[in-house]
C-alpha cells in the first residue's frame, strides 16, 4: 500500500448517483478474491524447471556428444563413454543454473513492472497492484491511466477512453455514468462502461468494478494478445548470426583434423572422437546464454540503481545514449513546490517557509501582512485552494485536521500534484483550510488540467450563487482575463495593467518561479455543460503565485558527468521559458553557445529548420507534449541515440520515438510506463545517467567475454589444426580437448559478464550506434592470442614429446598449458585500455573464484589415478609447472609490455 487519502464525502460533482463512496473493507475484499481470484488474463504456462534443465539438452552439438558416448560405448571404451556423459550432464547442470537465475529475475522484474490502480478501501484512497482489485471495488481513474477491470463509471468529469484495444476505433469515446438502474449491465460500448486494459485518455472519475481477469472483455480474446514474442536485442541477434559462420567455419576445421588424421593413420574411432570434442570445444555454445546472463545481471544492478528496464534491448541502446531530454518538473527538480512570493492587488507578497512546512508569513517590504484584511488576497487563497484536486494531512495519524497555530517546523503529508499542494500550503498559512473552503465553495463542476492547456478551473456554488474560479500558466490566460480585482474594486485590464502582470510574472520566473495565475469569474446561473470557451472567458485577475521548486542536488552531478560523457542533456519543459532558464542556468546544463526555443518559436519554424538547430537548443520551455515528439525526431534527424522522458498520457507517441522512452515511476501514467523501455522509480535524472552507464559496463563486458571465449576457442583449433598440419599426433586426446571446454568456457566466462567497471567507463563518449561488436581492434586482439595460445601450447608439447619421449607427458603438459593461458588470458580480459598490471587483480572476486575452481579441475584430471586413466594423463612435478607457467605467462607478459611501448588506452 503506498498511500491512504480519506475520502471527501463531499467531493461529488454533477453527476453525483450517491453511490457507496467508502468502497469495499478489506476483510470483503481478501473474502472475494478467494471467490473470483486474482483479476488477471492467465498467461500462458511459464517454463518449469524440469522443462528448462531437459531443454539444455535440446542442443545439435549436445547430441553430436550423445552419439559420441553412444559409439564409444558400442566400441567397448566405457570410461570415454561415461566421461562424456559426465561432461553432457554438467554442462546441462551450469546451463540450467544460468537459465533458471534469468528466468527467475526476468520474472521478478515483470512483477514489479506490474500496473498498480487507485481504489477505495474502507474508506480511503489506496494504490494497490491492479491484480487484486474485485469485483465492487470502487476505482479511481484520471487520464493516462489504464482501465483494470471491466468497470461502470459513477461519476466523471470530462472522461474520455481509448478503446481501439477492443473496437480498432482510434478516436477517444466520452464516457459518463447513467441512471444506477441500468449500472450492472456491460453491454459492448455502453457510454457508462469502461473496459479492462483500454485507456482514460482525459478527464477523471469513479468507477465501480463488475468483472475481473479472465471475466472481463479482455480475457475473452486474452489468447491473441499473447502471441506477441518477447524479442531478442540486436546484440543477441547478431550473435546469433555471428555463432552460425563458426559452427561452419569449426565443423570445417575439424573435418579436417579427422580426416588429415585418419589419412596419417590414427585410428578412425579416436579421430572421430578428436573431431566432435574439437567442433564442441570450439564451438561457442555458451555465448547467448552468457549474454542473456550478463544482460539481465545488468538489469538487476540498474534496479538497484532505481531503473526498471521494461525492454532489455534497451540496456544495449543505453550505452550509445547521446542526448538525454528530460522533463524539469520532478525529473531534474524535487517536485515539492513551496509559493515563495504573490503578486496581488498590484503589490509583491513575499511568502516565508520552506517545503511542506504550513507555518510561514506573509510579508511586504518587511511588513507582516494579515491576508484576512486584504480582500483580494482571501480571495485569491480560496480561488487557489478551492481549484485544487490534491490534499495534504498532518503527519500524525491520530489528527486528521492540522493545528492552524504551530510553532515548530513540522512537514504534512500530501497527496495529488506538487503545484496544487504548493497552493493548498499557501491557503493553510493563510488559515484557509481545504475543507472549510469546499464547504464554503462547493463544487459542481470541473474542467480539468492538462498540459495543452496548461489551466484548469472549476465552477462552485456558494452562498452567493455560482462562481468559475481558474487556476493556470499566465501566458495560456491572458487573452481570457478581462479585468482585474484591486483594493479599490473591479476594472478593466488596460495594456499598461496587462504589461504590468506580464513584467511581474517576468520577474518571479526569472527567480526560477514556477507561476500561476489565479482568476474568477461570478456566474449568473449554474452552466448546463462544462464548455470551456464559455466557463473560461471574461476572467477576473486576482494574481500571480510564484513557486519554487529546488533542482535536485545530484542532478548537478549528473549533469556534469553528461558533458563529460560526451552525453547533451536537453531541458524540455511546460513551464515558462525563464523560470527554465534559470533553473538550467543554476543546474550548469546551458554554456554560453546554448540557445532556448519556446512552444510558440517551435511552431514557426520548419523540421528542417529544427534539425539545423537542434544540437544547440538545451532548453524547450513552454511546449506540450505534441512539441517533444518533433524534437525527438529533430535529434534522431541528427543521427543521436535520444533517451526521451514522459509522463502524461499524450507524451506516449514521444516516448515511443525515442530510442529509449524513459517513463516516471511515481508520477507516471500507466500508458507511458507501457510505452517506456526504462521507468525510473525515483522519477530522477541521475537515474537516467546512472542506467547510461550500467549500460556501457553491459556492454563492455558482453565485449570481455567475447574476446576471452573466442580468443580461447581459436587458441584450441589452431592448436590441433596446426598439429595435424605438420603431421604429428594430436596434441589433445578427445576428452582432454572436452575438459579445457568445460573448465575454462563456463564460469571465467560468466564471470567476466559480471566485472567491476574501469574507472574511466564515463570519462569516454558514447559508442557508435552500428558500431561492430569487433570494433577498436577487439577482433585483432582476438586473432593474435588465440595464435599465441596455439604456439606456446603446441611449443609445449612438441619439446616435452622430444624431451621426454612420453607422448602422455606432452599431451598433459599440452592440456596444462592450454588451460593455464586461458586462464591468464581471462584476467587481461578484464580491461581493452589497461594492462594487467594496472587493473586491481583481486576487484572481481567471482573470477579469482572462477580461476581457482577452474585449477582446481585440471588438478583432478591430472593428479587423482583413477581418472587419470579416463583423462590419459600422469603427474606432474614442480619443474613442469614452472615450465606450463613460463609458457602461459610469458606472452601474456610481452603482450601487456608493448602496451607500454603502444599504450592501450584510447
Ligand atoms: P515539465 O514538463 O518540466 O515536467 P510540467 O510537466 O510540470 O513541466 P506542465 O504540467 O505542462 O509542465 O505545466 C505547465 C504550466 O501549467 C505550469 O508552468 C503552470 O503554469 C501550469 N500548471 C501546472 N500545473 C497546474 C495545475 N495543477 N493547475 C493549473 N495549472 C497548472
Amino acid at each position: 500500500m503506498l498511500s491512504r487519502n480519506k475520502v471527501e464525502e463531499r467531493d461529488t460533482y454533477i453527476y453525483n448517483l450517491k453511490p457507496d463512496l467508502r468502497g469495499l473493507s478489506s476483510a470483503e475484499a481478501a473474502k472475494r478474491i478467494k471467490i473470483y481470484g486474482a483479476n488477471e488474463i492467465e498467461e500462458k504456462k511459464k517454463k518449469s524447471a524440469i522443462f528448462i534443465f531437459l531443454n539444455q539438452f535440446n542442443d545439435f552439438m549436445i547430441w553430436v556428444l550423445m552419439g559420441a558416448a553412444v559409439i564409444s560405448a558400442l566400441m567397448g571404451e566405457g570410461a570415454d563413454a561415461l566421461t562424456i556423459t559426465a561432461i553432457i550432464i554438467l554442462n546441462g547442470i551450469m546451463g540450467f543454473i544460468q537459465e533458471y537465475r534469468t528466468e527467475k529475475s526476468m520474472e521478478a522484474l515483470k512483477e514489479l513492472a506490474a500496473p498498480t490502480v487507485k481504489a477505495i478501501r474502507d474508506g480511503y484512497v489506496v494504490v494497490i497492484p491492479a491484480r487484486e482489485i474485485v469485483p465492487d471495488d470502487i476505482i479511481v481513474l484520471e487520464s493516462g491511466d489504464r482501465v483494470p477491470a471491466d468497470s461502470i463509471l459513477i461519476e466523471a468529469m470530462s472522461l474520455q477512453a481509448d478503446e481501439s484495444l477492443l473496437t480498432g476505433e482510434s478516436v477517444p469515446v466520452d464516457k459518463r455514468p447513467i441512471q444506477p438502474s441500468v449500472k450492472r449491465s456491460v453491454a459492448a460500448g455502453a457510454v457508462n462502461t469502461l473496459y479492462m486494459g483500454t485507456i482514460i485518455t482525459g478527464g477523471r472519475g469513479k468507477a465501480q468494478v463488475v468483472s475481473t481477469g479472465m471475466a472481463t472483455e479482455m480475457g475473452k480474446i486474452a489468447d491473441m494478445l499473447q502471441s506477441v514474442e518477447e524479442k531478442q536485442t540486436p546484440l543477441q541477434e547478431r550473435l546469433e548470426k555471428l555463432g552460425k559462420i563458426m559452427v561452419y567455419a569449426c565443423l570445417l576445421a575439424c573435418i579436417v583434423v579427422t580426416v588429415t588424421g585418419i589419412l596419417k593413420g590414427e585410428e578412425i574411432y579416436i579421430m572421430f572422437l578428436t573431431g566432435v570434442s574439437l567442433a564442441v570445444a570450439a564451438i561457442p555454445e555458451g555465448l547467448p546464454a552468457i549474454v542473456t546472463v550478463s544482460l539481465t545481471m545488468g538489469v538487476q544492478r540498474m534496479l538497484k540503481r532505481n531503473a526498471l528496464i521494461r525492454k532489455l534491448p534497451a540496456v544495449e541502446t543505453l550505452g550509445c545514449t547521446n542526448v538525454i531530454c528530460s522533463d524539469k518538473t520532478g525529473t531534474l527538480t524535487e517536485n515539492k513546490m513551496t509559493v515563495k512570493e504573490i503578486y496581488c492587488d498590484e503589490r509583491v507578497i513575499e511568502v516565508s517557509g520552506t517545503g511542506y512546512d504550513t507555518l510561514g508569513d506573509f510579508t511586504m517590504n518587511g511588513r507582516r501582512l494579515h491576508v484576512e484584511a486584504s480582500e483580494v488576497l482571501s480571495l485569491l487563497m480560496e480561488a487557489a485552494v478551492s481549484c485544487s484536486n490534491s490534499s495534504i494531512s498532518s503527519p500524525k495519524k491520530s489528527s486528521k485536521l492540522i493545528p492552524l497555530k504551530r510553532t515548530a517546523k513540522e512537514e504534512v503529508s500530501v497527496i495529488g500534484d506538487p503545484t496544487e499542494v504548493a497552493l493548498l500550503i499557501l491557503g493553510h498559512k493563510a488559515g484557509k483550510l481545504k475543507n472549510d473552503i469546499d464547504i464554503k465553495y462547493q463544487r459542481v463542476g470541473e474542467i480539468p488540467f492538462d498540459s495543452d492547456r496548461k489551466r484548469m478551473s472549476v465552477v462552485v456554488k456558494c452562498k452567493n450563487g455560482y462562481y468559475v474560479f481558474l487556476k493556470g500558466a499566465l501566458d495560456n490566460t491572458i487573452d481570457r482575463l478581462s479585468s482585474i480585482h484591486t483594493s479599490s474594486g473591479i476594472k478593466r485590464i488596460s495594456p499598461l495593467i496587462k504589461k504590468s502582470i506580464l513584467s511581474s510574472n517576468d520577474k518571479m520566473a526569472q527567480k526560477a518561479l514556477r507561476v500561476l495565475c489565479v482568476a474568477y469569474k461570478k456566474l449568473e446561473q449554474l452552466p448546463s455543460k462544462m464548455d470551456v470557451e464559455m466557463i473560461e472567458k471574461d476572467l477576473v485577475f486576482l494574481g500571480l503565485a510564484g513557486m519554487i521548486d529546488p533542482p535536485r542536488e545530484e542532478v548537478k552531478e549528473a549533469v556534469n558527468i553528461c558533458k563529460i560523457a560526451g552525453i547533451k542533456p536537453v531541458m524540455i519543459t511546460g513551464d515558462h521559458k525563464e523560470t527554465a532558464i534559470a533553473i538550467a542556468n543554476d543546474l550548469k546544463l546551458m554554456d554560453k553557445s546554448s540557445k532556448v526555443l519556446t512552444g510558440k518559436e517551435l511552431d514557426e519554424i520548419s523540421d528542417g529548420t529544427l534539425n539545423k538547430i537542434a544540437m544547440d537548443v538545451s532548453v524547450y520551455a513552454r511546449v506540450t507534449p505534441k512539441h517533444k515528439l518533433r524534437i525527438v525526431k529533430a535529434y534522431k534527424e541528427n543521427d543521436c541515440i535520444v533517451a526521451m522522458t514522459g509522463d502524461g498520457v499524450n507524451d506516449a507517441p514521444a516516448i515511443k520515438e525515442a530510442d529509449i522512452g524513459v517513463s516516471m515511476g511515481k508520477t507516471g501514467t500507466d500508458v507511458t510506463k507501457e510505452a517506456s523501455a526504462m521507468v525510473l522509480l525515483d522519477d530522477n535524472f541521475a537515474t537516467i545517467v546512472a542506467a547510461v552507464e550500467e549500460g556501457r559496463i553491459i556492454y563492455d563486458n558482453i565485449r570481455k567475454f567475447i574476446r576471452y571465449l573466442l580468443s580461447c576457442n581459436l587458441g584450441e583449433v589452431l592448436t590441433m589444426f596446426l598439429a595435424s598440419l605438420i603431421g604429428y599426433s594430436t596434441p589433445l586426446l578427445p576428452i582432454q580437448i572436452l575438459w579445457v571446454n568445460l573448465v575454462t568456457d563456463g564460469l571465467p566466462a560468466i564471470a567476466l559478464g559480471v566485472d567491476p567497471p574501469d574507472n574511466d567507463i564515463m570519462l569516454r563518449h558514447p559508442r557508435g550506434k552500428d558500431e561492430s561488436i569487433f570494433s577498436h581492434g577487439l577482433a585483432d586482439k582476438i586473432i593474435i592470442r588465440g595464435v599465441l595460445i596455439c604456439l606456446c601450447t603446441i611449443t609445449v608439447f612438441l619439446v616435452n614429446l622430444k624431451l621426454s619421449g612420453s607422448l602422455e607427458k606432452a599431451r598433459t603438459m599440452a592440456f596444462a598449458t592450454l588451460v593455464m593461458s586461458q586462464l591468464i588470458h581471462v584476467f587481461e580480459c578484464r580491461s581493452e585500455r589497461h594492462t594487467i598490471f594496472e587493473i586491481n587483480f583481486f576487484k572481481n572476486i567471482y573470477l579469482i573464484f572462477a580461476v581457482i575452481t577452474s585449477i582446481c579441475m585440471l588438478c583432478i584430471a591430472i593428479y587423482i589415478p583413477s581418472l587419470q586413466s579416463v583423462f590419459k594423463t600422469v603427474s606432474l612435478d614442480l619443474g613442469d609447472w614452472i615450465e606450463i607457467l613460463f609458457f602461459s605467462g610469458a606472452i601474456s607478459l610481452v603482450i601487456n609490455l608493448t602496451y607500454y611501448i603502444k599504450p592501450a588506452k584510447k
